[in-house]
């Protein structure tokens, strides 16, 4: 019996893992969401949810996940496909792409979190149609992604823009930073988490005049200045739970104006509005990019035929795996 082919996505995060199991036409026939504990219970948990998948609907052809990092992307790398050195206790040095490859005997895809979100952003949201943008996340942490035709840039490993170093924003000298490995770097500045650290209150229960906004989205709008310089992207797709506060759209692209000070002519030109972008490819960006990267892996092709709905609507059991 032949069976349709079947692709399996997984998002990889600090205090969740979703996972998923999606058909040719990107129906996801299986998902669930599983608490990230320890490597063992965690990975244990998720391979069990694959088994009772397969058994379900068939084996897999082929898993992609997005995990958070730092990962070892280059295929020639000893530690190839593991989490390298992670502030998350217990899961430096977990080798993801290997056990996977254990488990389930099929093709395994590895990229970060980010660059998966930024796939999802390229077919389902506010990327599709450009040849070159960025995604960016101010969350937990602070990734960038850059997609070329759709395909994450990779280099030697996976770009870190997250800890580049910019001037202190008006008004912000004191504060020392939260990265374990480099103090005030923009993560350590303006991550969720810096800013708790910094204010005293998780970011969301800051009031809407409190000064920690227009510091934060100076920051964001430096880093967006500085891939404008390095990249010139077509967009810059900004999410994350920090840019869930009301006005920090606006204030980040007011601030980019500001910062790119009419530098040339391409620049002066710029659509502000549509440069620096809400994400509109839903909640589960990660998992459906992740989705869609495994299609690649076995057709070569990106799924331009799946729609977003499809995922939204169409899910037909929510699976627990206890
Ligand atoms: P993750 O990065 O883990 O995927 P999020 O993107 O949701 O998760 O980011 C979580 C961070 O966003 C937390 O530090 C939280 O304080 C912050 N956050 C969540 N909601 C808001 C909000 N409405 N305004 C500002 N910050 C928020
Ligand atoms: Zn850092």
């Amino acid at each position: 019996m032949v069976h349709p082919k079947l692709f399996g996505g997984v998002e990889a995060g600090g205090t969740k893992f979703l996972c998923g199991v999606a058909d040719e036409n990107g129906v996801i026939l299986d998902q669930v969401r599983i608490a990230t504990t320890t490597p063992a219970e965690t990975l244990g948990a998720v391979d069990a949810f694959f088994a009772q998948a397969g058994a379900r609907h068939g084996p897999l052809a082929a898993l992609s996940i997005g995990s958070f990092g730092p990962l070892s992307l280059r295929s020639t790398a000893p530690d190839y496909g593991s989490i390298t050195s992670t502030p998350k206790v217990g899961w430096s040095h977990v080798d993801l792409l290997g056990h996977f490859q254990r488990t389930l005997g099929v093709p395994v895809a590895l990229d970060t979190d980010v660059n998966c979100s930024a796939v999802g952003e390229y077919l389902f949201g506010s990327g599709q149609g450009l040849g070159a943008f960025c995604y960016v996340t101010i969350g937990t942490g602070i990734g960038v992604g850059h997609l070329l035709g759709g395909v994450p840039h990779t280099g030697a490993n996976h770009p870190e823009a997250g800890h580049i170093r910019l001037p202190r924003a008006p008004g912000d000298q004191a504060f020392e930073g939260i990265c374990p490995f480099h103090g005030d770097c923009l993560e350590g500045l303006a991550c969720g988490p810096a800013m708790q650290a910094r204010w005293g209150v998780p970011a969301e229960e800051l009031p809407p005049r409190h000064p920690a906004w227009a510091i934060a989205a100076d920051y964001i709008a430096g880093l967006c200045a500085t891939l404008t310089y390095i990249l010139r992207p077509d967009r810059i797709i900004v999410g994350g739970g920090v840019m869930q506060q009301a006005d920090m759209y606006p204030r980040v692209r007011t601030a980019l104006e500001a910062k790119l000070a009419g530098y040339d002519a391409s620049l002066r030109g710029l659509d502000i509005d549509a440069y620096v972008a809400e994400p509109t490819a839903g909640a589960s960006a990660g998992l459906t990019g992740a989705l869609a990267i495994a299609h690649r892996l076995i057709t070569r092709q990106w799924p331009m035929h799946w729609v977003l709905g499809a995922h939204q609507n169409s899910v037909s059991t929510l699976s627990k795996v206890s």
